[in-house]
Parts: C-alpha cells; structure tokens; sequence
C-alpha cells in the first residue's frame, strides 16, 4: 500500500511540476522516498539494472549503452532527468512503473553518483556495473579520491551477481578487481594517446605505496601502469581500443578488440576521452547479450548528453560547448580544444554555486599552460561566470597577457560576443554557469535538436 500510495504521490508531484513549468525529480523522489523508503529496491526488483558510476564519463557512457541496447531491440529505460542521486533514481523508476509498482520497461540504464552508489547498489542489484574512472572531483563534497574508491567497493560487495565492468588503465578502479571474483570484464585502450598530462590523481601504488612506471600514458594517471615493486599492475581488457586511426573534433574511427574479434568502429563523438566511454559501455553492452557487432555499430550514431559536449553554429561561430566541473575533465576540455585551429576563441564560465563545488582552487589543477605553451593565443579569450576575476587570474599565471583576457559577465553580452566570432568557439562552462548561457544560446540557436 505505501509502496502505491508512493508511486502516485511521486507521479502526481511530477505532473504538477509541470504544469507550473517546471522540471525536476529532487522533490518527487524525496516524497516517495519518504512514504516508502525502500521504493528503489522495491521498483527495481524485476528490472535488469545496468549501473554506471565513477568521476567522468557518466553520462555520455549511459547514452551509449543506452543506444546500443535500443538498437538491439531491447527496450530501455534511463534517468535521463539529470538527477543522479538516490531521490532521483526513485523518481525515474516510478515513471517506469505502473500504479501497481510493476515496471513498463524492464531494463534499466541508471547513472549513480559516486557518493550515492554504495547505499544504492545495495538497493538496485544491479546485473552489470561499470566504473568508468577515480579523479579529484570537488573537494568539499568528496573528500579524497580513496574515499571515492571506498563508497564504490562497499557498492560492489552489495552487488554479489553483477558482472562488474572496470577500466584497467586505471589504476584506483582496477583495483577494485578483487572485490567482484570472476565477474570483472575489463576495458581500456591500449596505446598512447599523445595527450600528455601534468595531473596526476595517483602516482603511487595503491596496494604498497611505491611509484609507478607506465608502458604508455593514455591520460592524467590513466595507462599501462606497473608496479616495480609489488607488481601491482594494469591487466590486459577483454574490450580495448586497440589502435586510433583518426581523431577530430567532429568524431573518431578506431580499431576496436571484443573478446579476441577486432572490428572498426566510429565514435560519432569528438575528444579521445569519449574513447573510454566507448569501450565502457560496448563492455557493458556485450555483458548484456548485445553483439559486439551491434554495439560496436551504434557507436557512429551516438548524440552527445545534456552539456557535456555538444556542437552547434551561431552566426559564423562554430561553437561547441563542454562542461567543466574537476580538473581532470578541464584539462579533456584544454585537450579537446587544443585540436582546434591555432585562431579558435575560447571562453571560462565559473560559477561557485552548489552544484559548481563552492571551493573553485580547482581551476590551479588544470593545465591552462597548455593553452599559452606556444605564446600569446591568436583567438580571444574570454572570461565570465560569478568568479570570473579567478578565472583571469588563473589564466595570468598560466601565461596569458591579463590585458587580453576579456571579462563579459552579462550572459546576454557574453552571448553576443560569441555570435560575433568566427570560426571555432570552444565554451567551458561550470553546471550552474552553463544553464543561464545555455538558455540564452537556446534562444538565439532557435533549433530544437541543440536541447536534447
Ligand atoms: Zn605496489
């Protein structure tokens, strides 16, 4: 009875949000949660879970198992919503269920927050888990990055049949191997990817303390790591990407290596980061029964998520938009940019609010030298966002002239300054930097694909 009487309050909240034009989950699955607490164990208990977790990569990880199941005909539901937290796992589960708690789709694609997972895995007994990466996220709400690693693995013991699949180049995930005996599924790449890092989020090995030598460096601490002395080291991923043959902004095609078979395949996304999200979710798709044929395929054909990458022109400016929010997913965006025409305008939103991390001393972990390493860039650089004058400072020190670094803090005029640039415009803005300038861009785009 309270699980119905939770079901209905949670749709009917739902609706009214709605109706008063807004969105949202946070309050819906608050109050189911509230009338019956255990609603996500109870929901999800003939569902065939997926769960993915980890630092960076979520979200575009859950879109493409999330394609690749689709395109094998197996009907699926996600958290699209945005809320990646318990109350709104339970809110998109009771929009999957009917008044009577019995699920309309019966398998499910859930994004969980790092910090949420241990307590919701437990509840979800999930049939796959992917853990895409540990990076320093915001400090004031995670604490360190072993902290992280330790709410995953309690998440991992409470999903005792889950086939649990890991990123072997990383050396804190793929510690996590032993905790899941015989069900881990390992997934990397398996070159160099030419993209240099100065961040390390772990430099020392994790099982006794001394530093690691690396075969190859994909990215940050991600590669062939060994341990010279405990021997600790990277494990050879059934599903790898075994060689790039080329990457652009506008995609890549890569040999890829399932189980032995090799195929080729093309990654409808730009930036080499979204290679990893590739080999995630085709190890996660093929746990499930999809061909890796068919995963492999769906690949081509994946659009990207809310804010994390996307691609659209305003005037003669080609922009693309990329969310920032840790050092390490910074220093993918300085990557990615980094591709661009030496003449691309680059701007900085930061923002402090919640959501943002409200402790931004992040931004002097991310490498901006990169983006003066060859002098004075010919693009403009602008700033904006509520700590703006950080952002400038930061850039100073990483190299720029402090003169040319333009502060705009009116989205309307920030807006109109990207309209009036020409050629690649690459925007780096924090979550609540992003909505505002986002719904402005909406307005001025006119396109209704821009907001998917
Ligand atoms: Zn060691």
């Amino acid at each position: 009875m309270r699980l119905v009487l939770a079901i209905i309050l949670c749709k009917l909240a739902r609706a009214g949000l709605r109706i008063i034009g807004r969105g949202g989950t946070a309050l819906p699955g608050t109050l189911a949660l509230k009338v019956c607490p255990d609603i996500v164990s109870r929901l999800s208990r003939n569902i065939r879970t997926v769960m993915v977790t980890g630092t960076n990569g979520k979200t575009t990880t859950c879109r493409m198992i999330e394609k690749m199941l689709t395109d094998a005909k197996i009907d699926c539901m996600a958290n699209r919503s945005g809320s990646n937290l318990e109350r709104g796992i339970a809110a998109d589960l009771c929009a999957n269920a009917r008044i009577t708690g019995r699920p309309r789709k019966r398998t499910a694609v859930i994004e969980c927050d790092e910090a949420a997972f241990k307590r919701v895995c437990g509840e979800i007994n999930p049939a796959v888990v992917v853990v895409t990466n540990v990076f320093r996220d915001q400090l004031d709400r995670y604490g360190e990055v072993t902290h992280t690693l330790e709410s995953i693995r309690i998440g991992l013991e409470r999903a005792q049949r889950a086939v649990v699949c890991l990123n072997a180049d990383d050396s804190l995930v793929a510690s996590l191997a032993p905790d899941a005996p015989d069900r881990v599924r390992f997934y990397g790449i398996d070159a160099p990817l030419g993209q240099g890092s100065e961040i390390s989020d772990a430099p020392r090995c994790i099982v006794c303390g001394a530093e690691y030598e690396y075969d190859f460096h994909t990215y940050a601490h991600l590669g062939g790591f060994k341990c010279p002395k405990c021997g600790y080291s990277r494990t050879e991923p059934e599903v790898a990407i075994a060689g790039v043959d080329s990457l652009s902004t506008d995609g890549s095609v890569v040999e890829m290596r399932v189980d032995g078979e090799f195929y080729t395949a093309a990654v409808s996304l730009p930036a080499a980061y979204n290679l990893y999200n590739a080999a995630a979710a085709t190890a996660a798709a093929t746990s499930l029964g999809v061909s890796a044929e068919g995963a492999v395929k769906s690949l081509a054909y994946i659009e990207s998520g809310f804010g994390r990458m996307e691609r659209f022109e305003l005037g003669h400016a080609r922009v693309t938009m990329v969310l920032v929010k840790n050092p390490a997913g910074c220093d993918r965006a300085i990557d990615y940019f980094a591709t661009m025409p030496e003449d691309a305008d680059v701007v900085f939103c930061l923002n402090d609010g919640t959501a943002d991390g409200t402790d931004v001393s992040w931004i002097w972990d991310a490498g901006f030298e990169r983006l003066f390493e060859s002098g004075q860039r010919k693009g403009r650089v602008i700033v904006s966002g509520t700590r703006a004058e950080d952002m400038r400072l930061r850039l100073k020190y990483a190299g720029a002239d402090e003169d040319s670094v333009e502060i705009i803090r009116d989205v309307k005029q920030l807006t109109d300054a990207i309209a009036g640039c020409t050629g690649e415009v690459c925007v780096m803005p924090t979550y609540t930097a992003m909505l505002p300038l986002r719904a402005e861009l909406a307005a001025r785009v006119g396109k209704g694909e821009f907001w998917k």
